[in-house]
């Protein structure tokens, strides 16, 4: 899952940054607006935080700019304005939702999670493909009903490939989604991280799950995603 964070503030800006990275997000952190918006056009994210109150462009006018250009990643507005109109021309300008600074890191990430499973359609709910079953409120997975320990970037790379299920995601897009890295510099980590999964997902099983497209990349499917 990879987030783009427009804030100004150097501090504030870092602190969400580290605090989503911990959580296994890949994160890019912008401090101005028009900078803000150019990233938000050219990259495809899963989520925008977006501070208000920015240098050269504020973050309701690139977000009403996304909205006109048909860009619909989930938004979540960050600001110092606690004041009511400031949050309904957030709302109105299409933002998915509304945080007031100071906020509990806490709060913001309870925030993200719900806005990314909202983008994704997945609800609530458990992620689950045949007997392979993950809980992103928990992050525990279980295949056949027996739990399974994933490093958290294993969990990262499976929740991508669930959340993706019957789609064939290449390897510069799983490095974008999962390392945030380029991908010239990457090519064999993400071979190593798939057979890491695989050890724990598929091994010893009779069916696999995770199927390599030689040429393409890799898909995680069942019977069900064809
Ligand atoms: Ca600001």
């Amino acid at each position: 899952m990879r987030i783009l964070v427009v804030e100004d503030e150097a501090k504030v800006g870092s602190f969400i940054r580290r605090a989503l990275e911990e959580e296994s997000y890949a994160v890019d952190l912008c401090a101005d607006g028009p900078g803000g918006l150019e990233l938000a056009r050219g990259s495809s994210y899963d989520l925008i935080i977006l501070d208000v109150m920015l240098p050269g462009m504020s973050g309701l006018q690139i977000l009403e700019t996304l909205r006109k250009e048909k860009l619909n990643t989930p938004v979540l507005i960050v600001t110092a304005r606690a004041q009511l109109d400031q949050r309904v021309k957030g709302l109105d300008a299409g933002a998915d939702d509304y945080l007031t600074k100071p906020f509990a890191i806490e709060e913001l990430l309870a925030r993200v999670r719900a806005l990314l499973r909202r983008g994704t359609g997945e609800g609530m709910g458990l992620l689950q493909i045949e007997d392979l079953i993950l809980n992103p409120a928990t992050r525990e997975v279980t295949r056949g009903g027996q739990r399974i320990e994933l490093t958290s970037k294993e969990y990262a790379l499976l929740e991508y490939f669930m959340r993706n299920a019957g789609r064939v995601l290449t390897r510069p897009v799983i490095a974008e989604h999962v390392w945030n890295l380029d991908f010239d510099t990457f090519t064999n980590v993400i071979d190593v991280y798939v057979n890491y999964l695989r050890n724990k997902i598929d091994r010893g099983r009779e069916r696999k799950l995770i199927h390599t497209i030689r040429g393409s990349g890799y898909v995680l499917k069942g019977d069900s995603q064809g």
